[in-house]
């Protein structure tokens, strides 16, 4: 039956239609009546100050989840090295964690990885789970899953964190459908709500015209998904760790002998990193196409920093996709970030209004890069770069 009002007790003030969000209320004479879209969403029965509105709907019981402990990450390691992103979710870990009252743990997955564990420790993991084998030297989803499902299932989190790498969106999905736990991507920001101690993900959603906060409050751990440069490492000083080699077993499934890696070839091609640049130089539409880049790459040049772009000059052809700095690219804070001829639209703000200092170049003084920007230049970039590169050649 769902939701329906009780004429006797209804009074006809209208609350419960100003608080229905999905417009399922409407008066017929001076009572209010439940249309048939409700989705018991329960706003009027709380906004019904005459008890008129009732409910034969359940509210679902939260589990028990008190055997479910500490704030951890999945770290990412090719190589020998870590990925900066693990530094980083350890950094907001932390946070967590104190807020919590929990512990930070890490979860590494790979080959040759022992030697990471006291960065881990530095960055303030205080249990790191190692599963070190062979098989995990190179990447293939199928095993990693089965791995890390296997070890989050033993250590039960409370709260996972994975970086949003290619590697964590292919992996992140494939946990939550195994752990049947709730997973939100690419967040922007993480805290703990006080009152009910769970954790409050928001990321951008409707293409970032709206920020939407999400909670997983039926099930462990919460999983969320973030992505290089959103967060901050903290080192601590002094900081121990206790280290657990976890015997792995690679599992025989079929989905992981249906494939066998027989060679790795990496690509010639020089690795972007535009989350450790300490300056970025960017382009937009304005730059008006390849001429106009090679204004910015020679600025970029001059100050020893990388070249970036927005979606327009990526889907354009003018600098390569792992360049894009927004919401659906690289999120970078930078000391310096330069954009030029860059409308500042929410989608690249997004990657960009944390870096340390920005500077502006556009011919509309009413372009929304200037809300961001600590200095605006208000002008044609074909003529404000080539000075600014005389000037830097002085
Ligand atoms: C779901 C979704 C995700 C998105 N993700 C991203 C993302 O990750 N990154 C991203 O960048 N965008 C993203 N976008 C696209 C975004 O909405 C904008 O369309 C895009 O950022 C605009 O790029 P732009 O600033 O280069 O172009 P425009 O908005 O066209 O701006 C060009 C600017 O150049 C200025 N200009 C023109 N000529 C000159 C000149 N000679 N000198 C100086 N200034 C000049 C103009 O005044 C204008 O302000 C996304 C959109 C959606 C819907």
């Amino acid at each position: 039956m769902g939701v329906w009002i009780d004429s006797e007790l209804c009074n006809g003030c209208k609350r419960c239609l100003k608080a229905c969000p999905y417009d399922a209320v409407a008066m017929r004479g001076d009572k209010a009546v439940i249309l048939e879209h409700c989705t018991a969403c329960g706003a009027c029965i709380e906004a019904c100050r005459q008890d008129a509105v009732k409910t034969d709907v359940v509210a679902r019981e939260i589990p028990d989840f008190s055997d479910h402990r500490g704030v951890w990450v999945l770290a990412e390691a090719q190589g020998g090295e870590l990925n900066p992103v693990s530094l980083e979710l350890l950094g907001e870990a932390q946070e967590l964690a104190r807020t919590l009252g929990q512990k930070v743990g890490v979860i590494l997955p790979g080959w040759d990885i022992a030697g990471l564990a006291p960065t881990l420790a530095r960055f303030g993991a205080a249990k790191i789970c190692l599963a070190e084998d062979k098989a995990l030297a190179t990447y293939r989803v199928e095993i990693y899953t089965e791995i890390v499902a296997e070890l989050v299932a033993e250590y039960k989190p409370d709260i996972l964190l994975i970086g949003a790498t290619s590697r964590g969106r292919e992996l992140a999905p494939r946990l939550a459908r195994r752990l049947k736990a709730g997973l939100t991507a690419d967040c922007t920001m993480l805290e703990i709500d006080p009152d009910e101690k769970i954790l409050l993900q928001t990321r951008p959603a409707f293409g970032g015209n709206v920020m939407a906060t999400i909670a997983s409050r039926y099930s462990r751990p919460q999983m969320a998904t973030v992505r290089p440069g959103v967060m901050q490492p903290c080192e601590c000083e002094g900081s121990q760790a206790e280290i657990i080699n976890h015997l792995v077993k690679v599992p025989e499934t079929p989905a992981v002998a249906a494939a066998k890696v027989l060679e790795v070839v990496r690509e010639a091609k020089r690795k972007v990193r535009l989350n450790e640049a300490k300056v970025i130089v960017a382009g937009g539409r304005g730059t008006g196409g390849e001429m106009g880049f090679k204004l910015i790459e020679k600025l970029a040049e001059g100050f020893g920093g990388e070249v970036a772009g927005t979606r327009i000059a990526v889907e354009e052809g003018w600098v390569p996709v792992e360049r894009q700095v927004g919401q659906t690219g690289q999120a970078v804070r930078p000391e310096l970030y330069i954009a030029c001829g860059i409308s500042g639209a929410v989608q690249h703000r997004a990657g960009m209004q944390d870096s340390r200092y920005i500077i502006a170049i556009n011919k509309d003084p009413g372009a929304p890069i200037f809300s961001v920007a600590d200095w605006g230049i208000v002008g044609d970039l074909h003529q404000i770069i080539p000075e600014m590169l005389t000037q830097m050649a002085l």
